[in-house]
């Protein structure tokens, strides 16, 4: 037995083995829309990806790839990320104003944050420096209402 994920089927979205080979996301391309995530959702997705994928190789060892829980988390906030309103406006999610993740899966992804954040800069550089320069950006407002 070398499946991690049995109750998994159908929502995998990685090959169960291809560690970090993959950093390009393309599960929009089936529906036939040519424009996809934007760079720099792409980019949050690299990066969360390899949070994860850090975080459940301390944590979990699961050997290549990553544990049931820790592809599930993943699953989502990548989907999260696709229907992210802001898109390329889009601020750091600890700066965002809505709220998108449901309760428990904000705890999930922000213990995994205090263990990956700071390991980033080490293991992911050049991803990590530029989610610390996105944080700088200011929030923006999702609902710009003309004023009557
Ligand atoms: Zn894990």
């Amino acid at each position: 037995m070398n499946s991690w994920c049995d109750d998994g089927a159908g929502f995998v979205l990685f090959g169960r083995a291809d560690g970090m080979s993959d950093t390009t996301h393309t599960a929009k391309n089936s529906l036939g829309q040519s424009s996809g995530p934007g760079p720099r959702i792409a980019r949050e997705q690299a990066t969360i990806k390899a949070m994860i994928y850090l975080y459940c190789q301390d944590h979990h060892g699961p050997g290549t790839g990553l544990c049931c829980d820790c592809e599930d988390l993943l699953a989502y906030a990548l989907q999260r990320l696709e229907i992210c309103p802001f898109q390329e406006r889009k601020p750091a999610c600890n700066l965002c104003e809505v709220h998108c993740y449901s309760a428990k899966q904000r705890e999930r992804v922000k213990e995994m944050m205090r263990y990956a954040g700071p390991r980033m800069l080490l293991r992911h550089p050049v991803l990590a420096l530029r989610h610390l320069l996105d944080k700088r950006r200011s929030t923006p407002k999702l609902i710009a209402r003309p004023k009557r």
